[in-house]
């Protein structure tokens, strides 16, 4: 049975996540949350969509592709030390707040990471470093800097290039500061990796030292851009999810709109008549 499989015709999507990036971009406030009616609020991410969405997006651009191949996810979550709540009593400097922050963020990159196990994704490109008090005088000054986390994802996404050529890949990241690095190690990479990110704009606007625009790249496959209103729609968490009538923005609701009733946000639904006195 191992053997007829050799002959069968199944083509696979990878995927890989620069988990660090993406965790960022589903804050509130930022583009995906703008989709919906919930612009202040994080964005529910559901990776088992978003992987399907793809495999659309590849079949919308004339690529027929069964199923999902390698997925994984690349962050990098500190591991807080045993005695952490002692450090602001052991560390001149070091307030509960700090560490109460650190805590939240340790939380919400966890909390990524497991949603996207959930979905399939492997987390051996996940590292957990060891929080150090430079680390987190650093963190708290703003200068820490990841370097492990675009390395991991540009390696992953080779690997998978170079081995499954017949495939397709992509690469869910905000850094086109990657591509030059695929484009040397896989020069066909026009044919078969597509980018997912936001909008290019952002990506401009909120990475001002990237050199390199997605346009200096020919890919042949568009890029996947999660927040257009009609792909958030798709990748949003949420049994009943709807496009609003009025304004086009996302939201869900815990039961179906009857079918004779227009699909209207938050924003849009006419608030109660007021009563006249
Ligand atoms: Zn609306």
């Amino acid at each position: 049975m191992r053997h007829a499989l050799q002959f069968s015709f199944v083509t696979s999507l990878n995927v890989f996540i620069d988990g660090t990036w993406l965790l960022n971009q589903l804050a509130g406030g930022r583009s995906l949350a703008n989709a919906t009616d919930r612009p202040d609020s994080r964005f529910f991410l559901d990776f088992t969509k978003l992987n399907a969405a793809l495999i659309r997006h590849l079949a919308a651009h004339g690529h027929g592709c069964n199923t999902v191949g390698e997925l994984a996810i690349s962050t990098s979550v500190f591991s807080l030390p045993a005695d952490f709540d002692s450090w602001p009593s052991r560390y001149p400097g070091i307030t509960p707040s700090q560490l109460e922050k650190m805590k939240r963020a340790v939380y919400a990159r966890d909390q990524l990471i497991r949603e996207a196990v959930e979905g399939g994704y492997s987390e051996a490109g996940v590292y957990r470093p060891p929080l150090r008090e430079w680390i987190l005088r650093k963190v708290v000054k703003g200068d820490y800097q990841e370097k492990q986390v675009d390395t991991t994802v540009v390696a992953l996404l080779v690997r998978s290039a170079v081995t499954r050529p017949s495939d397709f890949h992509t690469v869910i990241t905000g850094d086109s500061d990657i591509l030059p690095a695929v484009s040397t190690a896989y020069p066909q990479f026009t044919k078969n990796v597509f980018v997912t990110t936001t909008h290019p704009d952002e990506l401009r606007a909120e990475h001002r030292q990237t050199a390199y625009s997605l346009i200096d790249f020919a890919f042949t496959i568009p890029p996947f851009y999660m927040q257009n209103k009609e792909n958030a729609e798709q990748i949003i968490r949420g049994t009943h999810v709807h496009r609003c009538q009025e304004c086009g923005r996302v939201f869900t609701t815990g039961s179906p709109i009857p079918p004779r009733q227009r699909a209207r946000c938050v924003k849009c639904r006419p608030t109660a008549p007021k009563r006249r006195t």
